[in-house]
């Protein structure tokens, strides 16, 4: 299972805390758990630890969305089953098995 995380720095508090990747999006604000100071995410966010944040949550999505794509993997077994069959003629994996 992937970590869909990703780790956020306060600026005021300097505490850590994860949250999710997909939240962390333009315009997505929320509270620091420790201080409660209410954090303001922008990928143009002066502050550098958002900008960070912002910028390890887009590459956690795109992991994310690579590990989806990987999944049907029956059609990559069908693929594989294409091949001569006995009486000698080529048979090709019907696409519609799926
Ligand atoms: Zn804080």
């Amino acid at each position: 299972m992937l970590d869909d995380s990703v780790q956020v720095r306060c600026r005021r508090c300097r505490g850590v805390f994860r949250d999710r990747a997909r939240r962390l999006q333009n315009g997505y604000s929320r509270q620091c758990p420790t201080c409660e100071v209410v954090l303001f995410f922008d990928e143009d966010s002066p502050e550098q630890s958002i900008r960070r944040a912002m910028r390890s949550a887009r590459q956690v999505r795109a992991a994310l969305r690579e590990a989806e794509m990987e999944q049907p993997r029956r059609k990559r077994v069908l693929r594989g089953e294409r091949g001569y069959n006995r009486r000698g003629s080529y048979e090709t994996a019907s696409e519609e098995a799926d």
